[in-house]
């Protein structure tokens, strides 16, 4: 069984991933939100019998406030629910310089990357990062990927983002927020929801009439997405049960084309990918049409609600229709007035693609493998 739902989770991303036998369910969670969402993200955790509320690895894949927020509450809330976690994946300030590792007393950090570590610190440090005994989970410069040890039955990750560059991005950003929060270096608590970075202008107006034209949107130059935060997205290559499923969080599209590149068995043909976690909630910045030529993949998961940024953006979901061929399906966690343009049948039939939308307002989305 290798299951990943998409929680509702707003604009943020809530990725709760089931794999194991119906005799034996281990869970990862990556992201958990905003804070607005953790609610969601408690429900599912306290619907466990409490003997089964184990998190083999809880990932938080960049410290802007719709990953990071709802994890902030969870690491509060973690003791009083009787949730325990095998490992805690994050990058922090201290690993933003080479070679830096988890430090128990001296950490440096900003607004709610810093109010993580705090948290992660307090329900003990030993798992945090400790894939890379502590360190900063980095894509190596050259050489083969970060393939990590097999979690407890049997689940295989590969690091695909961030590479070393994307980090040294982030700590003047990171140093910035700190001074401009007034934050005393070291002694930062408060779990401030402002945002440290917001490089992308919300989309603009894309008042259509009738269907959306898929060549015309397609064929729209790729802009690169810059904000620095997104760069520094630990993303993930999932492989279980002979299915492969890549977790992009909010990674950069040239980061993620290299990364896969790199992979074993790579060099033969297009790399087969059974579901796609798409990158920075379908954003025309972060879907490029030299990633989706990269992998043959059909199942593309989208994560918002479109609200703030108005996400998916067209031109994202138009290039996936065109590049990744007939049998596309795009399975949303919302049903929007910024993704239900998909759902006309017309546009279906042309572009031999579906949608798949929640059972209700907030159901979610999921999407199981057959053994
Ligand atoms: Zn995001």
């Amino acid at each position: 069984m290798f299951r990943i739902d998409l929680l509702p989770a707003e604009f943020g991303d809530a990725l709760w991933i089931e794999y194991g036998s119906a005799g034996k369910v281990h869970r990862i969670l990556v992201d958990c939100g905003t804070s607005a969402v953790y609610p969601v993200v408690r429900q599912r955790l306290q619907a466990l019998p409490t003997k089964e509320r184990h998190i083999e690895l809880l990932v938080i894949s960049h410290i802007d406030i719709d990953h990071i927020g709802g994890a902030l509450d969870l690491l509060n809330d973690c003791k009083a629910l009787g949730v325990s976690f095998g490992e805690i994946w994050f990058n922090g300030y201290i690993h933003l310089t080479p070679g830096g590792t988890v430090e128990h007393d001296d950490t440096l950090g900003a607004l709610q990357g810093e109010a993580l570590t705090e948290l992660i610190v307090a329900q003990g440090a030993g798992n945090w990062n400790k894939a890379v005994k502590g360190g900063a989970l980095v894509v190596p410069d050259s050489g083969p990927l970060l393939a990590f040890p097999e979690l407890p039955g049997g689940m295989r990750l590969t690091l695909l983002s961030p590479t070393q560059v994307q980090l040294d991005r982030l700590k003047p950003t990171w140093e910035a927020a700190c001074r401009k929060a007034g934050l005393v270096p070291g002694k930062a608590t408060l779990a401030d929801e402002k945002r440290l970075e917001e490089d992308e202008a919300p989309g603009e107006e894309d008042d259509i009439l009738g269907d959306p034209d898929v060549a015309q949107l397609a064929a729209k130059p790729f802009r690169p997405d810059r904000s620095r935060p997104n760069g520094s997205s630990i993303a993930l290559l999932a492989e279980y049960d002979g299915r492969r499923v890549v977790l992009a969080a909010d990674a950069f599209a040239p980061v993620l084309i290299d990364s896969l590149s790199r992979l074993p068995g790579s060099g033969r043909g297009k790399l087969k990918i059974d579901a796609f976690k798409m990158s920075h909630h379908a954003s025309r910045g972060n879907i490029s049409p030299e990633l989706i030529a990269a992998i043959d993949c059909k199942n593309w998961l989208i994560s918002t609600n479109g609200k703030v940024f108005r996400h998916p953006d067209l031109e994202a979901i138009a290039r996936i229709i065109k590049g990744s061929g007939p049998g596309t399906v795009l399975h949303f966690n919302y049903r929007t007035e910024f993704n239900e343009m998909w759902a006309a049948s017309g546009l279906q039939r042309k572009h031999a693609f579906k949608t798949r939308y929640p059972a209700g307002p907030n159901a979610g989305i999921g999407i199981e493998f057959e053994a």
